[in-house]
């Protein structure tokens, strides 16, 4: 029998009802657990490991190296690692986990729930029965295990607060689906070389949501002095002002001149950034601006944050985040 390493760290799928609402309940969860999924058993030799307890908002870069380093020390004895994580930033630890285990050669699936385990209409138990069995599979990579749909982790975005259905991939296709079989579709090649962890992530970063009327008084009045990158959240193909008060020319130029790494993705979801295709993108590009071509917000982001943290050199970080390190951007 396969031996999973079932990793808790909060969410919804461990919280109990509370007054009209839910909260966090450590004390609760592990008889939660053995009552209501018992036939988990019979899927593999599963342990658990507590690691933390937060609602997903709470999640930070310390949390996503602490999951490295776990999966790093445990790797060797386990064939696979279920990860039990609120919904909220699911899409966002799932994306940096898949830069910081490079070479990962066993399935690392995130899964949660958008009720409760302890609740009776709860999603959670068919979702974890779904993942331990994924997780048993020679997939290899990290990826989200939802509603019977199963996705790379760093192509997904949550896409609905109140349906099962609660993820996407808006620009790959999924990875397994779930029905009387499991048809699977995963294409990353087999790693060559040995578990290569590397939690190092920085925060230095932020994102600007592009907008009609957005005052570019206050963005020019911005320390850039501490920032490291930016993404731009645009138009379109990677569309923004360009004209008056609301250009925002001057403002990435101001980005190059204090060596802020500007980036370019798209308010749509479907579909890939191309700078060439406008003025507006020609001009960025101009001012040394790069384009996040079809990554999720949470892959461009997380993927900087990655890059910054393991790398000095701009140009090298450039070069790294215009190419796929693990399966988050489809070549041009
Ligand atoms: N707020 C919860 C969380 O992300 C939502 C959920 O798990 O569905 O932790």
């Amino acid at each position: 029998m396969k031996k999973i390493l079932l990793i808790q760290t909060g969410g919804t799928i461990a919280m109990s009802a509370k007054g009209e609402g839910v909260e966090l309940n450590p004390e609760a969860w592990s008889d939660t657990l053995v009552d209501r999924v018992t036939e988990l058993n019979e899927l593999a030799e599963i342990q658990t490991h507590p690691l933390f307890f937060e609602d997903s908002s709470d999640l930070n870069t310390s949390h996503w190296k602490e999951l490295a380093k776990c999966i790093r020390s445990n790797y060797e004895q386990y064939d696979g690692f279920v990860i039990l994580h609120g919904t909220d930033t699911m899409a966002y630890t799932a994306s940096a986990l898949s830069f910081a285990l490079m070479n990962l050669a066993k399935p690392v699936i995130l899964t949660g729930s958008q009720v409760p385990l302890s609740s009776i209409r709860s999603d959670a138990r068919r979702n974890l029965i779904n993942s331990v069995e994924m997780a048993t599979t020679d997939l290899h990579e990290v990826a989200i295990c939802f509603n019977d749909h199963v996705y790379r982790g760093n192509r997904t975005t949550k896409l609905s607060i109140g349906d099962f259905d609660a993820f996407g991939s808006p620009n790959f296709p999924i990875v397994a689906e779930i029905g009387l079989n499991i048809e699977m579709n995963s294409n990353l090649p087999t790693p060559a070389a040995p578990l290569d962890v590397q939690p190092k992530f920085d925060n230095s970063i932020v994102v600007l949501t592009v907008f009609p009327s957005l005052n570019t008084d206050f963005l020019m009045k911005l320390d850039l002095s501490k920032l490291k990158a930016i993404i731009v959240r645009s138009f379109g193909s990677g569309n923004f002002p360009m004209k008056g008060e609301f250009s925002l020319l001057p403002f990435l130029k101001k980005c190059k001149e204090n060596d802020v790494i500007v980036v370019f993705i798209s308010q749509a979801d479907y579909d890939a950034v191309d700078l060439t295709k406008y003025p507006a993108g020609r001009k960025a590009l101009e001012v040394g601006a790069i384009s996040g071509g079809d990554m999720t917000l949470e892959a461009a982001l997380t993927k900087m944050m990655w890059l910054l943290g393991n790398y000095e050199d701009s140009d090298i970080i450039k070069k790294l985040y215009l190419s796929s390190l693990a399966g988050e951007l489809s070549s041009n």
